[in-house]
């Protein structure tokens, strides 16, 4: 770059990029993306070049040093930094630092290894000569590492063989492998026996759906594709058919999928078909992940799957971008930026001429609305591949029914059910979306109810460790006696959770079989893997779970499912309460009757005649679709419009309210000018989380910009209040 001044990002919530001087001495070596240290009052930061600025060099500092030899950001990054900074209302600092693993940024290199290598041609001799008798142990070994000339970590040869010390020092002594010394990271999956598979002969609808995807990725063009599909009709296929022609092209590919779903199962159909994929697992070390990254952006692997952030994968000529289960929450990050990597996608292929797909059972509504106006192709795939029917599902009107059984938690119907299946030696899986044994504890007498003390939310019951356990901050208490607030009254206990739906099913039925399934029965590695092939040996009768079960998984013998309370998340105060109660509904009932046996889906509710739940009986995405963008346009909550949250959050109560109030007073008049909408301020849904008071002003408008307006004046107005944090969210997906 030429001396002068420049701009820089810095990691801070502030759109604006700042200005600095670039000495002479540096230009040389500074290039756009480039990282820099530079003087910020009396701090030093890290930010990104951006580019050069035209502001006068002779009044601005000096950038204190470059922080890299080489840009780790392309131009397209910081476009696309620059957009989401825009559209999310987040600094461009923050989205660039964001993009980049901690591990690259960090210049992590991995742990220094023993490396083994062939010794050649004296190795591949010796193995051709090997007298057949003698310790196969080394052939083995010598055989492994003949497989892999660039030399394999001695920690995986030995775990992969099964051996440790003496046969791997054998070869050694023998001349036929040498030890090196390397930084090298070991990939947690590279355990897993990978056999390669062949793509199966296509159904009719997914062949539609390639060819239509075939052809935007010969046209190079940014096309994007909703594929709604019912669980089952074979999308991963499709999107396995699509990958393979962006890499015969020699192109690379994300695929995205919901964090919860990026199982060793998941990664293995991938791998299978392609060879090695980067998987960006969030449990891998940084030193794992900045080797992935390196290899991608060097295009020694085309594929990088995993979660939401994955949608920054330096993949070199990306061709495509799959987000499986487009419409989960998990994409949209939480704190900032707080970005939504399903409209990430579709700028970043935008600004690389990449295809996306968006694959789901039940799309999300925005995901919808666009198909429908024209912004996506909509392929819609009705069967499941080898005709399986989707199971009957059947509602449970629990204002008529008489419930049995320890805690009058399944109605007759139900219980029934489950004992004739039981009786059948058939599985049967009942689901609550609720951990713990009681979701609250109530005083008796003054009625209080047992909260956690850093944040206005019910504490639940744990009756196996017997604590208390808030979901919000992980506070644990151990369980009171009595009232904590008139130190007299009784504890009752309100409302089941998981825990409890597995002990009143042991004592309605003691002779099954039962196993509960959620974060606490999984934590501890292969604690997962355990279960499930118990499930799939047919070792569990009755399995139970929270939404951790409803995903994914294919288990086909189970031919019963009941829903212990589907009004549980309809009752949640969110716009997308129905939206969120189809998806799930549709999720669980997918889980039935994949095998040679139809399944039928039991759901118990109070409110039969809700929509979501009729249409989910029916399996009628579309029904549903059509009856919720109703609700939404009315409304005007999006896809119709788009909305935006303040939360003010701090210690001091009354600060928080103060600021809330005049931030309503600056708003205002804005909001009036631009046509946007101006709700609140009012105690936020969760009002008081991990000590800090929460109050929220909701604005809603119908066009981007009038909101971006009253954005900007919230963030002018604002820096003034002491003690009072303000966040804001655009389109949040959650509005608590
Ligand atoms: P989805 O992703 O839509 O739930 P999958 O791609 O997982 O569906 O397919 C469901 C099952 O059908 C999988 O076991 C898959 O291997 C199998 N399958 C998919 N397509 C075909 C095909 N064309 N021929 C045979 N089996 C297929
Ligand atoms: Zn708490």
């Amino acid at each position: 770059m030429k001396a002068g001044a420049i701009e820089v990002a810095v990691p801070l919530p502030l759109q604006k990029a700042f200005s600095y001087l670039l000495p002479a001495e540096l230009a040389g070596e500074a290039h756009p993306g480039l990282r820099v240290r530079v003087p910020f009052g009396p701090r030093q930061l890290i930010g990104f070049i951006l580019g050069p600025s035209d502001m006068d060099p002779a009044k601005l500092k000096p950038i204190s040093a470059l922080v890299d030899s080489d840009p780790l950001l392309r131009a397209a990054d910081l476009q696309l930094a620059q957009r989401i900074a825009q559209r999310w209302f987040c600094g461009v600092g923050e989205v660039l630092t964001a993009m980049l693993p901690a591990g690259v940024k960090r210049g992590a290199r991995g742990r220094l290894t023993t490396v083994v290598h062939p010794v050649l041609p004296a190795a591949a001799d010796a193995l051709a000569d090997w007298p057949s008798k003698a310790s196969t142990k080394q052939r083995e070994l010598l055989r492994s590492v003949l497989e892999t000339p660039a030399g394999i970590p001695r920690q995986t040869l030995e775990r992969n063989h099964q051996v440790s010390g003496s046969p791997l020092e054998t070869l050694r002594k023998k001349g036929l492998v040498t030890f090196s010394r390397e930084h090298r990271v070991e990939d947690v999956f590279a355990a897993l026996e990978i056999e390669c598979s062949q793509a199966p002969e296509l159904t009719p609808q997914q062949r539609k759906a390639t060819d239509a995807i075939a052809e935007a990725l010969r046209e190079r063009s940014a096309r994007g594709f909703l594929l709604h599909g019912v669980t089952g009709s074979g999308k991963t296929e499709v999107y396995l058919d699509a990958i393979g022609r962006c890499l015969s092209e020699g192109r690379g590919a994300i695929v995205m999928v919901p964090e919860i779903a990026l199982t060793p199962q998941t990664v293995e159909r991938f791998e299978s078909r392609f060879g090695t994929v980067a998987v960006l697992h969030s449990h891998l070390t940084d030193a794992d992940r900045a080797r992935q990254w390196r290899e991608l952006r060097e295009g020694r692997r085309r594929i990088a799957i995993g979660p939401r952030s994955a949608v920054f994968a330096p993949i070199r000529d990306l061709g495509l971008i799959v987000i499986d289960e487009e419409h989960e929450n998990t994409f949209k990050q939480q704190n900032a930026p707080r970005y939504h990597a399903r409209e990430v996608a579709q700028m970043r292929a935008e600004l690389e001429g990449s295809v996306v797909i968006l694959g789901s059972a039940t799309p999300s509504l925005e995901s919808w609305e666009a198909a429908r106006r024209g912004d996506l192709t909509l392929i819609s795939m009705r069967d499941r591949v080898g005709g399986g029917e989707m199971p009957p599902v059947s509602r449970i009107d629990m204002r008529s029914q008489r419930p049995t059984g320890p805690g009058g938690l399944f109605s007759p119907l139900l219980a029934n059910l489950l004992r004739r299946n039981l009786e059948r030696g058939e599985q049967s899986l009942l689901f609550l979306n609720r951990r713990g044994f009681r979701t609250a504890l109530r005083c008796k007498d003054c009625g209080y109810i047992k909260r956690c003390r850093d944040c206005d939310v019910a504490m639940t019951w744990y009756r196996e460790r017997d604590h208390l356990l808030c979901h919000h901050c992980g506070r644990s208490e151990p369980t009171p006696r009595q009232c904590s607030e008139c130190r007299t009254g009784e504890l009752i206990f309100r409302g089941v959770g998981t825990e409890f739906v597995e002990s009143a099913t042991r004592r309605l039925l003691p002779e099954a079989r039962v196993r509960r399934i959620d974060s606490e029965t999984t934590r501890g590695r292969g604690a997962h893997e355990r279960l499930f092939t118990e499930i799939k040996r047919r070792e569990v009768d009755i399995i139970i779970g929270t939404q951790m079960i409803a995903k994914g998984l294919d288990f086909p013998e189970i031919t019963l499912i009941g829903v212990i309370n589907a009004d549980s998340s309809l009752g949640i105060p969110d716009f997308r309460a129905a939206e969120r109660t189809f998806q799930l509904l549709t999720q669980v009932a997918g889980r039935a009757g994949r095998g040679a046996r139809p399944g039928q889906v039991m759901v118990q509710t109070y409110t039969p005649e809700h929509y979501a739940l009729e249409t989910a009986a029916r399996h009628d995405y579309e029904a549903f679709a059509e009856a919720e963008l109703e609700y939404r346009r009315s409304a005007g909550y999006p896809p119709f419009g788009h909305l935006a949250r303040a939360v003010l959050q701090g210690e001091d109560e009354a600060k928080v309210i103060a600021a809330a109030a005049k931030l309503r007073q600056e708003l205002a008049p804005v909001a009036l000018e631009n046509g946007v909408g101006l709700l609140g301020p009012a105690p936020a849904p969760l009002s008081f989380i991990k000590r800090l008071h929460r109050h929220h002003l909701v604005m809603r408008c119908g066009r981007q910009e009038g909101l971006d307006r009253l954005l900007q004046r919230c963030a002018d107005c604002f820096r003034s209040a002491r003690g009072v944090q303000i966040l804001v969210d655009v389109d949040p997906v959650a509005m608590m």
